[in-house]
């Protein structure tokens, strides 16, 4: 019997040896096929937002450097890369990062000041006076820093900016790891950061050349409306706009009210007086547009201008209704934007899509004049592309940088599930976005994020409406 066992352990021996030498080879020669990368996302759903607006079920995102390199089914994924850090979002749909084309990021310390009236009330007798009294650098700090928290937890992770001290408001953008395209904001009348329309232009210029070589900062120019802004500094921005290559956004047929004030004083509706000047072009982010000719829309199309809607903000503020499935069907590049904290009173992009998708059905009288996948389009790519961001970001490409957003779906409020999108827009809320990725940076980590410090925001920021509440009453 011993000598029966030693003789079939001798064989065994014998035999293995051989055999592991060769799934040894054999697994070198795996590992050897395997490419290197940072990250690795396997998720129930990806979301690409490409062209036919697939969803595609149970497949992986390789990120490496900062950009996607590959998107591709989760069984595939693990034959091919081996990752520093890997992540298992089986619950999830992982989308672009959402891009607020439109916001006040500083007005945040604003919010709940002053609503339930008109526009023109609301500015001038509210938000301007505020204005005077309060803003300085240290209110753009806080104020933004509150404005960019609140825009990672809700899955935002590109914004486009018009306020005071845009200098404070690209630093805090680039502490937090955020993309931003600062507005360099123009105004005639003097405010505290600058005198006069000249010197607007000089100091935004400044900012812009201080950002020159930033990855995640951009500049545009941010006249804040025609009616505070006259023809001579718009045309300076006509042309420095070309010159250095960067957008223009501006308030734009915001109000019946507007336009009405506009035709008395200069005999031109706001649009065809900013195309007198040359303004009109592919470079124009013209926010709100709820009054609109049929000419201008054929005009905003073939100048290859882009559109923002803010649906909440134009809703609160009673302003009209812009029509979006009609510069849709133009061909108008239509994004989407929050406005500031202080007319909406959120900077959720899930809210945005599902009032904008809402809103357009009920405008059009037409259930299919805003589809979510449209919704869901004019949230991401369309705002990349209105801010010239397309080539980075606003999909989920191999070459792109990896901005992604992980949307936990397996909550009460979103189950079932058969279309992922559907749900992005109609049902989810801004809570269930648990993890945030810019530029391959982990910027939000199971709801918490990683560059800011959450607590110290919250306190300063209630240390400031202390101050208002208390020198205002
Ligand atoms: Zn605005």
């Amino acid at each position: 019997m011993k000598i029966m066992l030693k003789t079939a352990k001798q064989q065994c021996n014998c035999d293995i040896q051989p055999m592991l030498e060769v799934a040894r080879r054999s697994h070198n020669r795996y590992l050897a096929r395997m490419k290197n990368v940072d990250t690795l996302m396997h998720a129930r759903w990806v979301i690409p937002v490409t062209a036919d607006n697939p969803r595609l079920h149970h497949h992986s995102i390789a990120v490496h450097d900062g950009s996607i390199v590959d998107i591709l089914p989760t069984a595939d994924a693990l034959q091919q890369y081996a990752a520093q850090a890997t992540f298992d979002y089986s619950a999830h749909a992982l989308i672009p990062g959402l891009i607020n084309a439109h916001t006040h990021a500083a007005m945040s310390l604003f919010r709940g000041l002053a609503d339930d009236i008109a526009l023109m009330d609301w500015l001038q007798k509210h938000i301007w006076p505020a204005e005077a009294k309060w803003v300085n650098e240290e209110f753009v700090q806080t104020g933004t820093e509150l404005a960019v928290a609140e825009m990672l937890r809700s899955g935002t992770t590109c914004f486009n900016d018009m306020y005071f001290f845009p200098d404070v408001t690209g630093r805090v953008a680039h502490k937090a790891g955020i993309r931003a395209c600062v507005g360099l904001i123009v105004i005639d009348f003097p405010t505290v950061w600058a005198g006069n329309a000249d010197e607007y232009l000089d100091k935004g210029i400044a900012v812009h050349d201080s950002f020159r070589n930033d990855d995640l900062i951009t500049t545009c120019f941010a006249p804040h409306a025609p009616y505070t802004v006259s023809d001579a500094p718009l045309e300076k921005i006509r042309s420095y706009s070309h010159e250095m290559d960067i957008p223009v956004t501006i308030h734009l047929h915001e109000t019946a009210h507007e336009i009405d004030e506009a035709v008395q004083k200069s005999g031109m509706r706001p649009l065809q007086r900013l195309n007198s000047i040359g303004l009109v072009s592919p470079a124009l982010l013209a926010v709100h547009m709820t009054q609109l000719e049929s000419a201008e829309i054929e005009l905003l199309a073939t100048s290859g201008s882009h559109v923002v809607h803010c649906p909440e903000s134009n809703l609160k503020l009673a302003s009209g209704f812009c029509p979006v499935s009609a510069l849709l069907d133009a061909g108008v590049n239509v994004a989407l934007g929050t406005d500031g904290g202080a007319s909406n009173n959120d900077l959720d992009m899930f809210g945005e899509m599902r009032t904008a998708a809402l809103l357009a059905k009920g405008v059009a009288g037409n259930p299919e004049a805003l589809p979510a996948e449209v919704a869901l389009r004019m949230a991401t790519i369309n705002g990349a592309r209105a801010l010239g961001l397309d080539g980075k970001t606003g999909s989920l490409e191999a070459g792109k940088e990896a901005d992604i957003v992980a949307v936990k779906f397996d909550t009460i409020e979103t189950t079932p599930v058969y279309d992922p999108v559907s749900h992005l827009v109609y049902s989810c809320g801004r809570e269930q976005v648990s993890d945030v990725w810019i530029a391959g940076r982990h910027v939000m980590k199971n709801r918490v994020l990683t560059q800011l410090d959450e607590t110290d925001i919250r306190l300063q920021a209630q240390a400031w409406s202390r101050k208002i509440e208390t020198e205002d009453n």
